[in-house]
């Protein structure tokens, strides 16, 4: 046996309990970064583990899940139905994100604890922005600049709970999307060169399945008239798909669902839906109702069914995959938007 061979058996016999180290490790209260086994080529011989990612929140899990298919296990932080403005990380999100040999996160502020979250798992492995490379959209953008009528409101875009920076639900719109898939190949490609062709693949066909569900999308919304694409929704998620399908959303509370809306901007979208005839009202499967319900009685409008804004529906259901999330989001619109109040 020459020297190459021998080394190529030591790895072989070394590599099963690098495996059960790591699976120990994640199993304990004491994490400890391992160099992934998995991030070495000359694994690809040997029957592996798949890739271990860590999403932040059940959107980018679908997507890793559908680019990643079998060679990836997905661990999401922020789970279905789960409200991520209000997320608090638990002692196990910590053994979570040390086991991980990749992160995924929105980023555009939507994940405030993941640095001291990474920070406690001891987590040295790779951590991509998704959203990297998008457009994002600023408080100048928003539809929220074009609510004003009276000059009363100069110079008072802060202090309204809107927040500061960018608007993080970048997710609704689906050409963001596009960028979102193909960040995350690029990083299962990143960690998992061997199985690159099959992440080219599967991402692909998934960007193809988006296309024909946008242009889906698109047939859609175009039926709607110019007076029936306003709607009122809790909080302010849907501006990215606002902008994408020429709709315009209101909001009493602001990006976050974690600010409380302020008694004028509720006294002035009951004064919108009375002057202006906004009559469509949409519940999110995140958020409390009461305040979209109270809206609806005081300013006359009509309730439109349940929108999916900042998570997934549960495994099994219609929306619990992002194009699902999309088709259930725009038939509940279209529906709501052409009723008669
Ligand atoms: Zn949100």
């Amino acid at each position: 046996m020459n020297t190459a061979a021998k080394l190529c058996w030591m790895f072989v016999l070394t590599l099963p309990l690098l495996l059960v180290g790591q699976a120990a490790e994640a199993g304990q209260s004491n994490p400890v970064n391992t160099a992934s086994a998995s991030s070495n080529p000359a694994s690809s011989a040997t029957p592996k583990r798949p890739l271990q990612v860590v999403a932040s929140f059940s959107i980018l899990g679908d997507w890793v899940a559908q680019v990643g298919g079998d060679y990836v296990a997905v661990k999401t932080l922020i789970g279905a139905n789960q409200d991520a403005h209000a997320f608090q990380p638990r002692p196990r999100d910590v053994q979570t994100i040390a086991a991980a040999d990749l992160v995924v996160l929105n980023g555009l502020g939507f994940e405030g604890w993941s640095e001291r979250l990474i920070h406690s798992a001891n987590y040295q492995g790779a951590v991509v922005v998704a959203s990297r490379g998008i457009q994002p959209l600023t408080p100048v953008d928003g539809a929220h600049h074009h609510h004003h009528h009276g000059a009363d409101h100069d110079g008072d875009k802060h202090g309204e709970g809107e927040g500061e920076g960018d608007d993080p639900h970048a997710w609704h719109d689906p050409a963001n999307a596009a960028i979102y898939v193909a960040n995350i190949r690029d990083a299962l490609i990143a960690r998992d060169p061997a199985n690159g062709d099959a992440y080219r693949n599967r991402a692909a066909n998934y960007l193809q399945q988006l296309a024909e569900t946008t242009a889906w999308a698109k047939g859609q919304f175009a039926r709607l008239p110019a007076n029936q694409r306003r709607a009122i929704t809790n909080h302010d998620a849907f501006q990215y798909l606002a902008r994408a399908f020429d709709l315009r959303f209101e909001s009493p509370a602001g990006w976050s669902t974690e600010s409380q809306p302020s008694a004028r901007n509720i006294a002035r979208l009951i004064q919108q839906m009375r002057q202006q005839q906004v009559h469509a009202l949409f519940l999110e499967n995140i958020s409390d109702p009461r305040m979209v319900q109270q809206l609806a009685k005081e300013g006359g409008g009509t309730l439109g069914g349940k929108l999916y804004s900042d998570a997934l529906d549960a495994p099994g259901t219609a929306a619990a995959t992002y194009l699902g999330m999309m088709r259930s989001n725009v038939d509940t619109l279209l529906r709501g938007l052409t009723a008669t109040p």
